[in-house]
């Protein structure tokens, strides 16, 4: 008989952990895994997936007003927060519920409770049950942070309550300049409330290229969203009507009906018990693991959010994979975290991947910048003022594409499909061999001939 009650305990039924539990249990482990709230975690539950819904239905007025330029009369639209909450619901729990029977059907057993370690192989969960495992996983992800922590902090809200509250603001305020500040300062906006996005930074999404982060300002102060830049958050009191008066670091006061805290995430690691299992976190509370996502303990891995290496729902799910390849298919795998494509869901939206002008500058010697901002066709009649932009580096020695920037309409499905031609390392000879679509957007990323000048 086994010394141990399955090969694979998963802790956490997020992107990571389902992965990791589905292939594992394909490979022929006896695989369980714990989850505390909802099959799915972070991106499925409160991330995002219901984020991308409530994008969808806050670009819908610029449909409506876009439409008269084309000869639509469309009549006085009214949005009902109501039903797209309860929409948006019901598609979760549909989700949810696929999840649990992709697990159960590949053979995995579900604890629908909160686990910690309590040794090297052992797993307690909050049934007081132990479960012995030859491998465990720590796939716990992340929480959003209320920091810094101010008075009356508490009033203030993070993601995880946005997606189900009662009613829509009518006065917001975001806290941050990350993607989720970002991305939340635009969904509120384009339903209706009124913004005011407040960053400590001059400018929005550091680790962005310069370009698109003074395009994205420039879009949303547009789009009516108020900046507050180079300011924090002092202090926060509630109103006796119920809204909040939100001080801020140079004494200026907001009155608004929620405050949305988006200053980042840490690691679930407190009181997970991974000293027990000989493990130490480090100063953000992330588990450090090796290319393998193997920590110090032979027997515990992590994948995730909880290894704060590149916090994105298809990173998690790879390393998920990579995991169970390496453990129980036989085919050891590593995941690249070099190359990464990323979009923000901001509106408009934006859309990168590969080195920002600067990195380039500093990483890969003399470069040539591409760089092209334009109105969109689509814009000529609707009258719509935003332009795309969209940016090309070149690593003149070799002629290699080391990134591209894009911020515009579909962004977020360009940079997927040029990032195939990134990662195969294309050169800018092959984009400009490449034939355009004509007329797209996109075909810009194949048109642009001279390069920017440079500066000396
Ligand atoms: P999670 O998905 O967070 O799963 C961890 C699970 O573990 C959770 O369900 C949690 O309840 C459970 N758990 C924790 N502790 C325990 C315990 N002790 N016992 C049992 N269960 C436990 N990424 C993108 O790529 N694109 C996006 O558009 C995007 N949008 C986002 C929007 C928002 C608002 C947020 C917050 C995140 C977004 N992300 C996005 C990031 C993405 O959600 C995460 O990177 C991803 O979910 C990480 O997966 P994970 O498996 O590491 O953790
Ligand atoms: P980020 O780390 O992206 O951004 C945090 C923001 O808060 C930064 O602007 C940071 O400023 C600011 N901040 C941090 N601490 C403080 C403080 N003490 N006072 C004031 N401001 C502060 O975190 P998010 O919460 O936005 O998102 C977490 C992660 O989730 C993202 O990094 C991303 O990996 C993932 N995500 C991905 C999405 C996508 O793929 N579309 C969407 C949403 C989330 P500064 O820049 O100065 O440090």
């Amino acid at each position: 008989m086994s010394a141990f009650d399955v090969d694979l305990f998963v802790i956490g039924g997020g992107s990571g952990g389902v992965r990791a539990a589905r292939v594992a249990a394909s490979y022929g482990a006896k695989v369980m895994l714990a989850e505390e709230y909802r099959l799915g975690g972070t991106c499925v539950i409160r991330g995002c997936v219901p984020k991308k819904l409530m994008v969808y239905a806050s670009r819908f007025p610029d449909e409506f007003a876009d439409a008269a330029g084309y000869g639509w009369s469309v009549p006085q639209a009214s949005f009902d927060w109501t039903t797209l909450i309860a929409n948006k619901d019901r598609e979760i729990a549909r989700l949810e519920g696929l999840y649990r029977a992709t697990l159960e059907n590949a053979g995995v057993v579900i604890a629908k409770v909160r686990a910690v370690i309590e040794d090297a192989h052992t797993v307690r969960l909050a049934t007081g049950e132990r479960v012995r495992a030859r491998f465990i996983l720590v796939a716990v992800g992340a929480y959003p942070t209320l920091e810094p922590r101010i008075p009356g902090g508490e009033h203030g809200i993070t993601s995880n309550e946005v997606f189900d509250l009662a009613r829509q603001p009518e006065r917001i305020l975001v806290v941050g300049g990350g993607y989720i500040a970002v991305e939340f300062a635009g969904i509120f906006a384009g339903l209706g409330s009124a913004v005011t996005l407040l960053h400590r930074g001059d400018k929005l999404l550091r680790g962005f290229d310069d370009d698109v982060r003074v395009a994205l300002a420039e879009a949303y102060a547009k789009r009516g969203v108020t900046l507050a830049l180079q300011r924090t958050l002092s202090g926060l009191e509630r109103r006796p009507d119920g809204a909040l008066d939100a001080v801020l670091s140079d004494g200026e006061t907001l009155i608004v009906d929620q405050v949305l805290v988006a200053t980042g995430r840490r690691p679930n690691t407190a009181g997970l018990g991974l000293d027990k299992a000989g493990l130490a976190v480090d100063e953000v509370g992330a588990i450090p693991v090796d290319g393998y996502s193997r920590t110090l303990t032979p027997s515990v891995y992590a994948v995730g959010d909880v290894t704060n290496r590149a916090n994105l729902t298809p990173i998690a799910i790879r390393e998920g994979h990579a995991f169970a390849d390496t453990v129980f298919g036989g085919k050891p795998t590593m995941v690249d975290h070099e190359l990464i494509p990323t979009a923000v869901f901001s509106t408009p939206e934006i859309g990168v991947i590969g080195h920002t002008e600067a990195a380039a500058r500093a990483l890969c010697g003399e470069i040539d910048v591409y760089k092209a901002q334009f109105r969109a066709l689509k814009a000529t009649l609707s009258g719509r003022d935003e332009r795309v932009l969209m940016k090309v580096i070149v690593e003149k020695a070799t002629d290699k594409v080391v990134g591209v920037h894009i911020m515009g309409p579909s962004a977020g499905e360009m940079i997927q499909l040029v990032g195939i031609a990134v990662m195969m390392g294309a050169t800018k000879a092959d984009f400009d061999r490449t034939v355009a679509v004509h007329p797209t957007a996109a075909e810009e990323l194949v048109t642009m001939r001279v390069p920017v000048p440079q500066t000396a």
